[in-house]
């Protein structure tokens, strides 16, 4: 836990300055929720926008182990509403006129009642996404960014149904249409239109195309009707559709916090922490915490699975009788040491020479949760001269990836494999475990070579030490 009473810098790319500087986390808040959320909105809202900003911003802050600004390089942040949305004093006077002395006031006691408070889950720093008004439900994470995120589950939202935007719509031309997607719509013979779906149907013309009869809604029309009481010129007659009318429900994408809804459970009493936690799935609400240098993987939770084991389970065998279950149990407890040693939480799912059945490894992982699943393995090959290190993960799983890709790296480099690639495959472990997991195949056991090394503890080392490095390295900048 870091000395409460310690300012963190954050450094600000400032686009109006062209340069950066370093700024109070808490002097930023209040111009961020100034431009994010309607000053307005109950106070309790207020302060949960104040936990989302923070939360926004230390989750890009290096000091805690995320990325910076992608845009200006060295940054954490930036100002030109690239990382963040953001108004500076100026606007914010001659946005609010008379009323700027008491929103401002409003905003600095939002930010300090909610001081280092931030939302994580499972320990990580979540990415808050908010939005306007939902609609009635917030969105699965799947729907709209095409990956899985836990803490983003839809859940109904009775509370925005007073929006303005609960219902809302908007008229396009076909040619609007056209022109914002880039699409060419045929176009429908004016003569001959066809049928539209409870609207427009069971047409009959004769031979020259004149309308006998036809159905327009519920009801049967002669074609000498229609044009009479539509005031067509001719029973000769098409149409085609010029304007559409799209009816909207609620606004923005829809995930996490609905930021109407959230003002409604306001105004009834709810606190912050109900808000969060009704718009944020599975969250918690803490203190940040710096990373600790000498720690860097504090916070981290990590399950080891050593493959194989036990009597009936000895995975690939060498040529002079090496066994795939004793490697990487000895990689996998050196590896466990040196995770510890700088922080990590290790759990694995096999410490000595015992069968674990694949659905109760995964059971392991499933109830830990952990940040990383990381199954270790030797693999074979009929022809003894195939050699080389190989990863893989579930495809989708952008973490697994980053993390397979610099630890193949450290690993081919280290015990000098030939880097064979990150792929990804559909094992059971990678399949059924609920966190990003990767299957290890370390290096090939029928290869005579390999197998020599790996009968040394010194490459048992060597490779424990470098997958730890990339696991470090990734979460460096994760
Ligand atoms: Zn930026
Ligand atoms: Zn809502
Ligand atoms: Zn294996």
């Amino acid at each position: 836990m870091n000395d409460s009473n310690e300012d963190v810098l954050i450094k600000v790319y400032d686009n109006k300055l062209k340069n950066i500087t370093k700024i109070s986390i808490n002097k930023l808040i209040p111009n961020i929720v100034a431009a994010q959320i309607d000053i307005d909105y109950e106070f309790e809202v207020l302060k949960v926008q104040s936990i989302i900003a923070r939360t926004m911003i230390i989750r890009k802050a290096k000091l805690f182990g995320g990325n910076g600004c992608e845009k200006y390089k060295d940054a954490d942040i930036c100002l030109d509403g690239h990382c963040i949305q953001y108004l500076d004093i100026e606007s914010l006077k001659s946005k609010w006129g008379n009323d700027f002395e008491k929103n401002w006031n409003k905003l600095l006691k939002a930010e300090e009642d909610t001081k280092e408070l931030i939302i994580t889950f499972n320990n990580k720093v979540i990415d808050p996404k908010f939005h306007e008004v939902c609609g009635g439900a917030t969105e699965n994470a799947e729907n709209v960014e095409n990956h899985k995120i836990i803490y983003l589950r839809k859940v109904l939202c009775e509370n925005c149904k007073q929006s303005l935007y609960w219902n809302n719509k908007r008229e396009l031309t076909i040619r609007e249409i056209e022109e914002k997607l880039g699409v060419k719509i045929d176009k429908i013979s004016p003569i001959y239109g066809p049928d539209i779906n409870g609207i427009i149907e069971e047409i009959e013309r004769d031979e020259s195309g004149r309308v006998v009869k036809i159905k327009i809604g519920d009801k049967i029309f002669k074609g000498t009707e229609i044009i009479k009481q539509l005031g067509l010129d001719s029973t000769r007659f098409g149409w085609n559709p010029v304007v559409f009318r799209f009816v909207t429900r609620g606004k923005g994408h829809g995930l996490g916090l609905c930021q109407y809804g959230a003002n409604e459970m306001a105004k009834k009493g709810k606190s912050v922490r109900e808000i969060i936690e009704y718009y944020y799935t599975g969250v918690d609400i803490k203190k940040y915490e710096k990373k600790n240098k000498d720690k860097p993987l504090s916070n981290k939770v990590i399950v080891i699975d050593p493959g194989h084991g036990g009597e009936e389970n000895t995975g690939n065998i060498g040529n002079n009788g090496l066994m795939e279950k004793d490697v990487v149990l000895k990689i996998a407890l050196k590896l466990s040491k040196i995770l510890k040693d700088i922080g990590a939480e290790v759990i694995l799912t096999r410490k000595e020479d015992t069968y674990v059945s694949l659905n109760e490894r995964a059971k392991i992982s499933n109830k830990i949760r952990p940040d990383f699943f990381l199954s270790i393995h030797m693999n074979s090959f009929g022809n003894s001269s195939i050699s080389g290190t190989e990863i893989y993960h579930f495809r989708g799983d952008k973490e697994g990836e980053g993390l397979s890709s610099l630890i193949i790296e450290k690993l081919s480099e280290k015990i000098g494999t030939i880097n064979k690639g990150v792929k990804t495959a559909d094992f059971y472990l990678l399949r059924t475990v609920t966190t990003t997991a990767i299957h290890l195949e370390v290096s090939y056991i029928t290869n005579p070579e390999e197998e020599k090394k790996f009968m040394d503890n010194y490459y048992i080392d060597l490779a424990a030490q470098a997958i730890a490095e990339g696991i470090k390295e990734y979460y460096e900048y994760h």
